[in-house]
């Protein structure tokens, strides 16, 4: 089937993929605690109805992960939308699970984070289904749970099976963009917790002591004029390397010479550079801060860490997911890098290359009232079988 053909084919599914939405929101998914059960149970009697094989892994008990498969061998390309929500919180004026239509927006929890999409490639499934002789590769719909709570029980639970560290690529359609972008890249993160412990005194006689308060005073206005490493890179914005310190806490009372004082520090990093060169700096002018305050001593602690991760500019995903959005929407989506997160990461770290997009407006997600485009869902839905078309198909 030639391109044209695929949009108006999905143009006539859009009620089936409105009616996948519906029992999604349905099935209520608030994480925490959860219950992804609910959800994985809606995409498992659509794939027994036609005769996609499914299989539901779980870490935890009604934690649910759900992988559906189309074709075999290789390539093999994944799908994977979460299935979890945040809570639906106050402010809502329909009920947030009912799916409710307003023109062309549906309202409900999910509806643009992650449920809209999630039915959208469920309509792109059915599609590559009744086409699946077609099919020189594997295609895998993935719905995750935990996304929203860090993915222990999600996508890291997962990539632990080898089956599903051997991708040649994922596509990850979450968060806004309404398919301008594509997220190619995710900057590192790395928080510290750094400790200063001085020596405490009477504060009639501040030279008996140590103020650990002057040490960290000191190491803050260090960080504030820091140039980080790493350069600029224009994928992302701000484009460098940036940091923030986010809490200073010490001391006990004004006449005591503070024996200890903490600093909380939130760095985001670009591909490129290594968390170690950052460490590597902050210890330097803390080592000269330690011989600047005699009896001073400095703690680092590593609050959390993430890799800096990018897929490489003429990646055949990339490639395929541009072109099949210029061929739906008329233009032609910009690489894009993101500083926070997506499951994106989990796939990236474990080798897989993974790409985000999604028809959502921005600024959407996690609000009361969140809604989707029935349109842009439809035309994500001819993006996804376009796509998943050159990347599987047998004549690509
Ligand atoms: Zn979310």
């Amino acid at each position: 089937m030639n391109p044209t053909e695929i949009i108006k084919n999905l143009r006539s599914r859009r009620a089936a993929l409105l009616g996948y939405l519906a029992d999604l929101i349905a099935a209520r998914t608030e994480n925490p605690p959860g219950d992804e059960h609910r959800a994985a149970k809606v995409v498992e009697s659509f794939c027994r109805r036609l005769n996609i094989p499914s299989e539901i892994r779980e870490q935890a008990p009604g934690r649910s992960n759900i992988i559906a498969r189309l074709g075999h061998g290789r390539p093999r390309f994944a799908v994977v939308c979460h299935l979890d929500t945040v809570p639906a919180g106050d402010g809502w004026l329909t009920d947030p699970f009912v799916a409710t239509a307003q023109g062309d927006l549906i309202y409900g929890r999910g509806t643009n984070d992650n449920k809209g999409q999630m039915a959208a490639a469920m309509a792109a499934i059915e599609f590559l289904k009744e086409h699946e002789a077609d099919l020189a590769g594997e295609i895998l719909l993935i719905g995750a749970a935990d996304e929203e709570r860090g993915s222990a029980l999600g996508a890291q639970f997962l990539l632990q099976a080898d089956d599903l560290r051997q991708l040649d690529g994922a596509i990850i359609p979450d968060a806004g963009h309404r398919l301008e972008n594509l997220d190619v890249a995710e900057k590192g993160l790395l928080f510290l917790k750094i400790t200063c412990h001085g020596r405490q005194a009477h504060g009639s006689t501040p030279d008996l002591g140590t103020s650990a308060i002057y040490a960290v005073a000191e190491l803050a206005l260090w960080l504030r004029r820091w140039k980080m490493p790493g350069g600029s890179n224009p994928l992302f914005n701000p484009p460098t390397a940036t940091k923030n310190v986010g809490l200073i806490s010490g001391g006990v009372a004004p006449n005591v010479v503070p024996g200890r004082c903490e600093l909380q520090l939130d760095m985001r990093f670009l591909p490129g550079t290594d968390a170690h060169e950052l460490l590597a700096a902050i210890s330097v002018t803390i080592g000269r801060l330690e011989r600047k305050f005699p009896g001073a001593c400095f703690e680092v602690e590593i609050m959390q860490e993430d890799v800096p991760t990018a897929v490489a500019p003429d990646a055949p995903l990339i490639l395929a997911l541009a072109d099949a959005i210029e061929t739906v929407r008329g233009q032609r989506p910009r690489n894009f890098g993101m500083s926070g997160a997506t499951v994106a990461k989990q796939f990236l770290a474990a080798g897989v290359p993974a790409v985000g997009l999604s028809p959502g407006d921005d600024g959407v997600a996690h609000i009361a009232n969140e809604y989707i485009s029935a349109d842009a869902l439809v035309d994500f839905a001819a993006v996804l079988t376009i796509c998943l078309t050159t990347l599987t198909g047998r004549n690509k």
